[in-house]
């Protein structure tokens, strides 16, 4: 590690995400923002979200505020970042186009970038020609000796270039990786980067760098996928005689193949997540235990617990691969964890609750579910029996196996006459009600419960039964009784 990047430790850590605007939120977005975030608060420091909307071809208008509400969503708040200001405006690098010039500028002029006037159909014929040589591909530096006055006179007259890092022919570039160690890359296998496109907007490489300069990053904390790049930004820094940050490739999220993940494999979209019913609280939990893992094996926490325990240094470099069904039971245990006022009040500002149900109805039934709930869209779907008069069973689901139609009609007139007389319609009378009419019926348990479960919700699926009962009501119960009894009797 050279001295710059130990210097860089010591300092109250500056972090930042840079998502770009390209479509839905991803979830690698908010897995590198949770880490770098959580790394900010421990130390006191900033967590600052800058919009990487440079590349023209694929930007999307509506992205970045979906960006916005995803990470909000999430808890997420970042420190600095367009909207919400900061001391180094703009936070939209499309918006900073002035500063990557100066900064460009300023490399010509030391030597270390350089016009380049290359046609696109130059840099294709080149890179057939390498391919079918087996060489490395990457630009031969053809324009690197025009003399400075040509080409300034060339760009004068409007003559379509790009600016190139000119990277050192020889000797090889060092960074270290807080995760992986010291990297070395020999600068013969370094390209001449481009910095800046013929459209005048910068690349990611020369943007990214200018820009972790100018807001003082202290750690560089992001997706695996970068490392590569980073030969070429520590050549940048060095250029700019800038001291390096710390550098930490975080492991990329991997599908079941190990491939880097992908929507046509998996989810991505913090949107889809949300839409799910997923609780953020379920989502960041999974998300940290894909990079970390606590030292006590205690894998359901909330973010206090994670910020108290994790360190960004003991990030994996594994490959997590991404499993839904390790999601879907973290968000159970999380939606246990949360008192009943808490979820009602998430499923009706999440647009979970059917329109019909009210607060009070909500907070009622919850009890009943939240065992078998896994996401909250499963809400309405588990409980519409108690919202709405659920369409009436089919036959055969009011008659067990090993039962007949006599039996199911006896026994549910019986339950619904039982049923009828309580005054006290609860748990401690029903359940002695039911007793005495299986006894006196001498059916076998299923033969009452099962239509009768049928008769008042039409699923089978539905939770206990004397809570149901208990819940719906004597005249509802009853109601739906003489219904199932009508229709076996039809
Ligand atoms: N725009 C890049 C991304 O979306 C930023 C990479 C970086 O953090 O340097 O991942």
């Amino acid at each position: 590690m050279n001295t710059h990047q130990s210097e860089a430790q010591c300092r109250t850590p500056r972090v930042r995400i840079a998502p770009s605007p390209t479509g839905d939120p991803h979830v690698g977005t908010a897995y590198v923002a949770l880490f770098n975030r959580t790394h900010a608060r421990q130390g006191e420091g900033e967590f600052i979200l800058r919009i990487d909307d440079t590349d023209r071809s694929r930007y999307q208008e509506s992205s970045e505020g979906q960006i916005f509400s995803a990470l909000n969503w999430l808890g997420l708040d970042w420190d600095e970042g367009p909207e919400g200001g900061g001391p180094h405006q703009p936070y939209r690098q499309s918006e900073r186009l002035d500063h990557y010039r100066e900064c460009v500028s300023q490399l010509i002029d030391s030597g270390n970038a350089y016009p380049c006037f290359c046609t696109e159909e130059r840099i294709s014929e080149l890179r057939e020609k390498q391919k079918a040589a087996k060489e490395r591909l990457g630009y031969d530096g053809a324009c690197r000796n025009i003399d400075k006055a040509e080409a300034q006179s060339r760009i004068e007259a409007g003559e379509t270039h790009v600016i190139r890092l000119k990277v050192p022919d020889s000797g090889e570039t060092t960074f270290t990786d807080a995760l992986r160690g010291e990297v070395k890359v020999a600068n013969s296998e370094i390209d001449d980067q481009i910095l800046i496109k013929s459209d005048g907007f910068p690349t990611y490489h020369l943007a990214n760098v200018a820009d972790d300069i100018a807001f003082g990053i202290t750690d560089v904390i992001r997706a695996e996928e970068w490392l590569i790049s980073t030969p070429k930004h520590v050549l940048i820094y060095e250029a700019l005689n800038q001291p390096l940050p710390r550098f930490l490739h975080v492991s990329l999220l991997r599908n079941a193949d190990k491939s880097k993940i992908s929507k046509r494999k998996n989810p991505v979209s913090l949107d889809w997540f949300r839409q799910e019913g997923f609780l953020p609280e379920a989502l960041l939990n999974f998300l940290a235990l894909m990079g970390w893992a606590p030292d006590d094996d205690e894998e359901v926490f909330d973010m206090d617990t994670f910020q108290e325990k994790f360190r960004v240094e003991k990030l994996s470099t594994g490959a997590p691969i991404f499993d839904l069904t390790k999601l879907d039971w973290l968000n159970g245990m999380h939606i246990r964890r949360l008192e009943i006022e808490d979820l009602t009040e998430r499923l009706i500002s999440e647009g979970f609750a059917p329109p019909e149900a009210s607060r009070e109805q909500i907070t009622t039934i919850l009890p009943l579910v939240t065992e078998r709930l896994t996401r909250l869209n499963e809400f309405s779907d588990k409980t519409e029996w108690f919202f709405a008069e659920p369409n009436p069973p089919a036959i055969e689901d009011l008659i067990p196996k090993k039962s007949d139609k006599t039996t199911s009609l006896q026994a549910l007139t019986a339950a619904k006459d039982a049923l009828s007389s309580l005054d006290d319609f609860t748990p401690e009378k029903i359940i002695p009600a039911l007793d005495e009419v299986l006894e006196t019926g001498s059916w076998k348990k299923p033969f009452l419960f099962m239509p009768l479960r049928f008769a008042v919700t039409s699923r089978r699926d539905s939770p206990d039964l004397v809570d149901v009962l208990a819940i719906l009501g004597r005249e509802t119960v009853c109601a739906r009784i003489r219904k199932s009894i009508e229709l076996l009797d039809s």
